[in-house]
């Protein structure tokens, strides 16, 4: 709330013992304006930089063309739409104004963990005869050729087809001091789910992207969270550039406590490339010039991120 002022400045409302603020307050605070695209329904915040659409009752709203996922949902009260001032905090603003965030890491290490491995197969395509082991291998292997190409140190916790327990990822990543850690999975669900997908870790007191209750979880602290803003910056770059690459549906930047986001000292993201089960999906993730342009957009999207950093320490008195 230092950021935005006190709450009775914002006409901020109480929710369920949480504060909203109103979509024209907000704005004001951004610096930006605001207008009502459906009435009651649909606002915008936008400026020369940026657009986010929020829709009432919903969770994931739009910032500048990538679905990103709240942790509350948008209420409406008298015509006006509402956004969780926690979410304003711990989404919304890492993204858009991140340099009211902490002082930005150093980013010169990273470590790229290939999802599953030996007798963890993951996620099996029947059609294909392939596993979520081997394709995450490839594409991790992939993004580390790249991201060394634009200057950085990597290293992989498995560079060959064996199993690792999961606390043993960001276990690898802590030990050698790496200052990013990027899990790389491929998703399985019914044969119609389709779409790429990067989770951030959900900050405490806040339902994960997936669950709609709270549960003992959402009450727990995790190291993780300390990097919340840079986690939350770094998902939505790789979401952003991996949506293009991927021609297919944006599922979005999200939340959730997996187990290897929760211990990682350094900001930490996973990301779910397409799904196996799906088999036009499938296909595409069969072809090595495929996984290639997922590679290369997720090695953007940190380049991206290390651009911001960049920046921002440049701006340091
Ligand atoms: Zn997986």
């Amino acid at each position: 709330m230092l950021f935005l002022g006190s709450a009775a400045e914002l006409a901020a409302i109480d929710v369920k013992g949480v504060y909203y603020i109103p979509v024209s307050k907000i704005a004001r605070r951004f610096g930006m304006k605001y207008k009502t695209t459906i009435p009651k329904k649909r606002q915008q915040i936008y400026s020369s930089n940026f657009s986010m659409t929020f829709d009432v009752h919903r969770r994931d709203m739009d910032l500048n063309g990538v679905k990103v996922w709240l942790g509350d949902p948008v209420v409406e009260m008298g015509g006006l739409l509402y956004v969780s001032s926690r979410d304003i905090e711990k989404t919304i603003t890492p993204i858009v104004f991140p340099k009211v965030s902490n002082v930005p890491p150093p980013l010169r290490h990273i470590m790229i963990d290939p999802g599953h491995g030996g007798k963890d197969k993951g996620a099996i395509s029947k059609t294909f005869g392939v596993f979520e082991k081997n394709l995450t291998l490839d594409i991790s292997s992939r993004i580390a050729a790249y991201l060394r190409k634009m200057g950085f140190k990597v290293s992989l916790t498995r560079y060959k087809d064996v199993f690792l327990e999961l606390p043993e990822r960001p276990a690898k990543a802590n030990k050698v001091n790496a200052d990013l850690f990027l899990s790389i999975h491929i998703n399985a669900a019914g044969p119609s789910a389709s779409g790429v997908e990067t989770y951030s870790l959900t900050p405490k007191g806040q339902n994960s992207t997936n669950a709609s209750t709270m549960s003992v979880k959402d009450k727990r602290n995790f190291n993780g969270e300390i990097q919340n803003s840079w986690n939350t910056l770094l998902s939505y770059y790789i979401q952003s550039e991996l949506k293009e690459a991927a021609s297919s549906s944006d599922r979005g930047s999200k939340r959730a406590r997996f187990a290897v986001l929760q211990d990682g000292k350094m900001p930490a993201a996973l990301v779910e490339c397409g799904f196996i089960s799906n088999n036009a999906e499938a296909r595409k993730l069969c072809s090595a010039s495929y996984r290639d342009s997922l590679a290369k957009a997720i090695a953007n999207g940190i380049f991206r991120y290390s651009k911001t950093l960049k920046r921002l320490n440049n701006q340091k008195p």
